[in-house]
């Protein structure tokens, strides 16, 4: 990953992809404060389009806020590096990561002289769990590790300390054969994937639960927009594994993860087994918005060039 041709932009330049690096006292790796985001550029009929900049970028200010980082740039200094991170690096589709860290200005919790650098790097990356996870679903097995109590590290930011509890939930998951994790919350009602925010479909009604122990997924509010406009029902409600297991169809959502069907949970199968019809009637608006198949939205594709 660190070693190929490109650039990736670094606190204000674009610094060659092979030069783009820090010192190992970076304060950050050591004790996990950062914040970052996960942000999709798609290639439309207009050119390549990121989906959703500016929530994204509203999000990362967000987070830092909630960490008290302050970010050294504005929010369309921001959009622009993530523009020029697609476009200086001629991707038609990209995966984009802006991230937001403390240098190595200072080490232990209590420095008090460190500096906030942010960097945003771009690269293709494809379906998330494979071409297939789209079309037939993936199991998934519930956690033995509960995800963040809303005063452990907070849940509305995106922090990269936070994905520590992703780690240990998805490396149990696949250990035991499944694709990914479902956290339960600390009460024990269902919160999310190690990276996804979940719904479930029971007779006609979409289910979801509220944004508390879960991220306030970007994806989680596209889906629900898309279901809304397309006159399904939705409920924003406390969900358990049971109803996971009795559900018609289940479905993650993520920038990563886009729309992935959930064919099995703990080794009970859902609905039929596979992508079921809302599901996928919701994927392919989903994919059609993404990559502007359809007008609508369109202030959600910002151009690269
Ligand atoms: N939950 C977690 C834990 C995540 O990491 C992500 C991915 N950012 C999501 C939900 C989905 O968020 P989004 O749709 O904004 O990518």
């Amino acid at each position: 990953m660190a070693d190929r041709e490109g650039v990736i932009w670094y606190d204000g330049e674009l610094v060659e992809w092979r030069n783009a690096t820090t010192h190992v006292l970076t304060h950050s790796l050591h004790y996990g404060m950062g914040v970052f985001e996960g942000v999709r550029a798609y290639n439309t009929p207009q050119g390549t389009a990121i989906f959703r900049l500016q929530a994204h970028t509203d999000r990362l200010f967000d987070s830092a806020h909630i960490m008290g980082m302050k970010i050294p740039f504005t929010k369309e200094q921001i959009n622009e590096a993530t523009r020029a991170a697609v476009r200086e690096n001629n991707l038609e589709t990209a995966y984009v990561r802006p991230l937001v860290f403390y240098g190595s200005e200072g080490m232990g919790i209590r420095a008090d002289n460190l500096k906030v650098h942010v960097v945003v790097a771009a690269w293709h990356w494809g379906a998330y769990m494979g071409d297939e996870a789209l079309e037939k679903g993936i199991k998934i097995r519930t956690s033995s590790f509960t995800r963040h109590h809303v005063n452990i590290t907070m849940t509305r930011a995106k922090s990269s300390g936070s994905y520590v509890n992703s780690m240990l939930a998805l490396q149990e998951a696949v250990s035991a054969g499944a694709d990914e994790a479902l956290l339960l919350d600390p009460e024990g009602y269902v919160a999310e994937g190690s990276g996804e925010n979940i719904f479930i479909i029971k007779d006609g009604v979409i289910y979801t639960p509220e944004v508390t122990a879960c991220l306030n997924g970007i994806t989680r509010g596209t889906v629900l927009t898309l279901a809304r406009e397309l006159g399904i029902e939705i409920v924003e409600k406390r969900i358990t594994r049971d109803e996971v297991y009795i559900a018609d169809e289940a479905f993650f959502t993520g920038t990563a993860a886009e729309v992935t069907p959930i064919r099995e949970l703990d080794g009970r199968q859902i609905g039929i087994g596979r992508r079921g019809p809302v599901t996928e009637k919701l994927q392919k608006a989903y994919f059609d918005l993404v990559t502007g198949k359809t007008d609508a939205h369109a202030e959600w594709r910002t151009l690269v060039r």
